[in-house]
């Protein structure tokens, strides 16, 4: 959804209130998509603080599914994220500009909720997820969860059919 940044600073109000709908279907990074298990619309209040100035202020509170770093497991990770931008379209300064230019979610005075709230995920995205603290991860021989069943691999052999699985395990660690 786009909101137009230049009706509310031109109306007569000097406070608005919008609740904006998540259209994000998945989160993408890095080739992997994230399924969303909850998304609630984004409760935004506009303020205009003075001449084409405006803080920006947003609550939301959102899920994601993202695979447990060892047994590949989905977890569903909570997100509660709350926005608050100074936002500053005058022309006399010319650091704010450039600032402004910097923020990919404003384009000239529309503001990109879903572009923002990707923003958002990403600084809060977990470096790490594991579905529990002692998660036993899967079997790196025969591919076994063994936090649901046990094998009598030898560990210390790995084997090609499961490089694949191995690869996303680096893949993660990367992250
Ligand atoms: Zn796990
Ligand atoms: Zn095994």
């Amino acid at each position: 959804m786009i909101i137009q940044l230049s009706d509310i600073m031109s109306g007569k109000d000097k406070m608005k209130h919008i609740e904006a709908p998540i259209e994000l279907n998945q989160f993408k990074l890095d080739g992997m998509e994230y399924e969303f298990v909850k998304k609630n619309p984004v409760a935004f209040c506009f303020t205009v603080t003075g001449e084409k100035r405006m803080l920006v202020e947003g609550k939301t509170s959102l899920s994601l599914l993202i695979p447990c770093g060892r047994c590949l497991d989905d977890v569903e990770i909570p997100f509660d994220i709350e926005i608050s931008k100074d936002l500053d379209f005058n022309n006399t300064d010319a650091d704010r500009i450039k600032e402004l230019d910097e923020l990919n979610y404003i384009d000239g005075y529309n503001l990109d909720v879903d572009l923002l709230i990707f923003d958002e995920i990403l600084v809060h995205f977990p470096l790490q997820v594991l579905c529990s603290e002692d998660c036993k991860g899967i079997c790196k021989v025969c591919g076994t969860n063994l936090n649901k069943e046990s094998c009598s691999c030898d560990q210390s052999v790995g084997d090609p059919r499961m490089s694949a699985i191995q690869d996303i395990f680096k893949n993660f660690k990367e992250v």
